[in-house]
């Protein structure tokens, strides 16, 4: 593994992403795929309606003891999501519910209303300390660009003010202005279990990187409140989790829509926690994901839902669920989740495909695989998948 020490670090945040400012707009996450898909499907909205027909395949798989998606198979899955439903309800609309409540869950208020004083230094080491000591695998701290906070979801607009702690009234989540720093966290998921076709067993390693997610989010918020200050634990709701997490020095964006990070691939899961603690950030890493996937295409070629882009990175998307303004590789995350739903199970083929997850790769390798006859490169890997595939 290349350190991370000898990648490019990039001082602008801006230097990541080209962004369309007159196409952007903060995202709308009432137009999530799993939204519009049940919606589609049942003329309802809600965060759990695209389930409906998922579940209809999981119990016909059962009954037929498809290998791959049996009971049993079921059963593991059921075992691994316990806690990410307990935590907050699945989804990305779980803003200030359940234990991702935006207020100190057990902390005595006497200790949330006395904030700790130390410097920004002493307070990121404790952070990350305490990050890792819970369970993360990469922790990284970025301040907040509004650009990367939903817009909405399907209750109610998230919007920021002058207030002291973060709060829900009927119409709107506030978040005080003082906010101003996301820690992101990522948990590996199961590679084993990740690199299994797409049945139950690649979607209960997919539930438990959620259970974690959660853990990890709600068990640092608590850790923050007890030292005075804010901290509104996410998993998939208020804010767009890849952008924090790359502009927190984590990765890049892969061609698979996913964060690609250099230690894990795109095999993991990204919770975060907002705050107004004096911390530290992270810059931005570069260490050629971008150019690497405009020649790789493996992702692409794994889809069973050709959901993944063959082509160059636009400005535009391809679906409704799509947020337009970014150049990037758009997804299309409806193909994907009909996907699910056809398949009686999540599928994780763009993450097993990428030689990234698979720990084949290095990066900041030279791609220069047609001309190149050094015997061990791990780059000729891509080289003997392509021919398999016939590209
Ligand atoms: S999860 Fe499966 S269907 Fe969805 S984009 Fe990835 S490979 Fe395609
Ligand atoms: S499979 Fe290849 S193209 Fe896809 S994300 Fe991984 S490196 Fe990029």
């Amino acid at each position: 593994m290349i350190p991370r020490t000898s990648f490019n670090i990039r001082n602008n945040l801006w230097d990541m992403y080209e962004i369309n400012e007159a196409a952007y707009k903060r995202f709308d996450s009432s137009k999530t795929a799993f939204i519009l898909v049940g919606q589609a499907d049942t003329g309802e909205i809600g965060p759990m309606n695209w389930l409906r027909k998922m579940s209809a395949k999981i119990f016909e798989n059962i009954e037929k003891n498809t290998e791959g998606y049996s009971q049993s198979d079921y059963a593991f899955a059921v075992g691994s999501q316990a806690i990410n439903f307990i935590l907050g309800t699945y989804g990305d609309q779980n803003a200030n519910k359940q234990f991702l409540k935006w207020d100190p869950l057990f902390v005595p208020k006497q200790l949330y209303n006395l904030p700790l004083q130390h410097d920004a230094d002493k307070f990121t080491l404790m952070v990350k300390n305490a990050a890792n000591f819970y369970g993360t695998d990469l922790v990284g701290i970025t301040e907040i660009d509004e650009k990367w906070i939903y817009d909405r979801n399907i209750y109610k607009p998230f919007i920021f003010d002058d207030v002291e702690h973060p709060k829900e009234t009927e119409k709107e989540f506030i978040i005080p202005v003082s906010v101003n720093k996301a820690i992101v966290m990522a948990v590996n998921m199961s590679r084993d279990f990740i690199l299994k076709p797409p049945n139950l067993a690649s979607q209960a390693a997919t539930e438990l990187g959620y259970s974690k997610m959660g853990f990890l989010a709600i068990s640092l918020a608590e850790f923050i409140r007890a030292l005075g200050y804010n901290a509104i634990p996410c998993m998939n709701d208020t804010a767009l989790s890849i952008p924090l997490a790359i502009n927190a020095g984590l990765g890049q964006l892969g061609r698979n829509g996913l964060l690609l990070t250099p230690e894990y691939g795109a095999c993991l899961r990204i919770c975060k926690v907002l705050t107004d603690m004096p911390l530290n950030t992270d810059k931005p890493i570069d260490y050629g994901q971008t150019e690497f996937c405009e020649q790789c295409l493996l992702c692409a070629r794994a889809c069973p839902a050709d959901a993944i882009s063959f082509g160059d990175r636009t400005f535009t998307g391809v679906c409704e669920s799509n947020n337009p303004g970014v150049k990037k590789w758009y997804v299309n995350t409806e193909k994907c989740l009909r996907f699910w739903q056809h398949n009686g199970a999540a599928c994780s083929n763009c993450i097993a495909a990428c030689p990234f997850t698979m720990d084949r790769m290095s990066p900041n390798q030279c791609l220069e695989c047609e001309r190149c006859i050094a015997p061990k490169c791990t780059l000729q890997f891509i080289t003997v998948e392509r021919q398999k595939f016939g590209y």
